[in-house]
């Protein structure tokens, strides 16, 4: 039975909820701050928490201690929205969008999401899965311990499971806590540009059964949007996934008010993801169905293309996460807190908020509240120090990596 203490922690950041699973409204703005804290993680769980002065009980011999003097402790970030496994890069594209080409005439020379679903189909699973193991590890250094990834850039079946079956293989190989999510509906694929439905019969009656037996994903996700999958074909997707036991997110009124979130609130799907367009009727539904709105700034950032209305989301008591949409066409960053200080910076949400968001409301998304998000008694030790001297200092200095030490499931990880 091991054990580890922090000792003198600057500032603790609990993001505690009481039992609660999400937060929402002014909760969200709630952290359980405690200066000069102490942490006591036993058989990787918490076990205690107490300040300066509170003798932690039952300390073992062999207990290892950790002074945090002069440091800030948060839970490990939920990054619950990624596109993590890809190959090839998009900076290509990047670059003619910066000298002012259309997104047309980028599609028209080889550009879009079609390239990589191109180099994706090509790449070996043991090449993705080393692409993957580096970013992962990435992410870990700065902060984020727990991760969803999707697949979506297969769009056949032998390609969707690769993908599904690397991103397994990273859940059972690498220290971060990796979710799947099957996301064959990400776009139509070439060869059925013409047959759209026949796609759409694909997903239903072979990949997503197919999917679900061998259980290699615990979400599906569907891209909703005019030109891309309807209304009705996301709804005929997601329920043949529910009826499979498998749970729902939607990618939601990115370009358009049309109709995602309705579905979601609808579906009462765990997540409805972007929301740069919904409007109030879309926010109600989210409301009394108890849907986390999962928002990307990082995405607005670098299309340039609008913020989701995360002020009215939070005011309306929807509980709103953040995550890094990480991707090759559309955010190549996976960096947490830089979303966080997007977040305070463009779409009017406060540090407290963001830190929520980026934290117990993404574990929410996940469907993990119980065991990841907050620093509480018997969660899972997920707890990353960082050298700043508070929370506020960590979103306000943004473009650096302040991270000073990572704990995942009560491992010290070095690097
Ligand atoms: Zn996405």
């Amino acid at each position: 039975m091991h054990q580890l203490l922090l000792k003198n922690i600057s500032q603790l950041v609990t993001v505690g909820t009481g039992g609660d699973r999400v937060k929402a409204g002014g909760a969200q703005r709630e952290l359980g701050v405690m200066e000069n804290a102490s942490v006591l993680i036993e058989n990787g769980v918490f076990r205690w928490i107490g300040t300066q002065g509170d003798a932690p009980p039952g300390l073992k011999e062999d207990i290892t201690v950790i002074d945090a003097s002069g440091k800030i402790a948060l839970p490990g970030f939920v990054d619950s929205h990624t596109h993590l496994v890809f190959a090839g890069s998009r900076e290509y594209e990047f670059a003619m969008r910066a000298g002012g080409k259309t997104y047309q005439q980028i599609a028209e020379q080889g550009g879009g999401i079609l390239s990589t679903v191109h180099a994706t189909r090509q790449a070996t699973k043991r090449d993705l899965k080393r692409l993957a193991q580096g970013r992962l590890d990435a992410m870990l250094q700065q902060g984020t311990t727990t991760v969803e990834i999707k697949s979506g850039y297969g769009l056949d079946p032998d390609s969707e499971v690769k993908m599904l079956e690397c991103i397994h293989e990273l859940s059972e190989e690498q220290y971060s806590t990796v979710v799947a999510t099957f996301l064959g509906a990400h776009a139509f694929p070439p060869e059925f540009r013409d047959s759209r439905d026949s796609y759409v019969d694909l997903v239903c009656d072979r990949m997503l059964p197919y999917v679900a037996k061998r259980r290699l994903a615990q979400f599906c996700d569907v891209f909703c949007e005019s030109g891309y999958f309807s209304v009705d074909q996301s709804r005929r997707i997601l329920l043949r996934a529910h009826e499979l036991g498998i749970k729902l997110k939607v990618h939601a009124d990115e370009l358009a008010a049309s109709g995602g979130s309705v579905l979601a609130a609808e579906l009462r799907a765990a997540s409805a993801d972007h929301l740069e367009h919904i409007d109030s009727d879309g926010i109600a539904l989210l409301k009394n169905a108890g849907t986390v709105a999962t928002l990307l700034p990082g995405v607005s950032f670098f299309l340039n293309h609008g913020y989701a209305p995360a002020r009215k989301l939070i005011d309306a008591g929807v509980p709103v996460a953040l995550a890094s949409d990480f991707n090759p066409g559309s955010c190549m960053s996976f960096s947490m807190p830089l979303m966080m200080t997007i977040a305070c910076t463009h779409m009017g949400m406060t540090p407290e908020e963001a830190i929520s968001a980026s934290t117990i409301n993404g574990a929410a998304a996940l469907d993990l509240s119980d065991n990841y998000g907050s620093i509480e008694i018997g969660k899972k030790a997920d707890i990353v120090l960082y050298d700043v001297p508070n929370y506020r200092y960590l979103i306000y200095h943004f473009g650096t990596n302040h991270v000073s030490l990572i704990i995942k499931h009560g491992v010290i990880l070095e690097f």
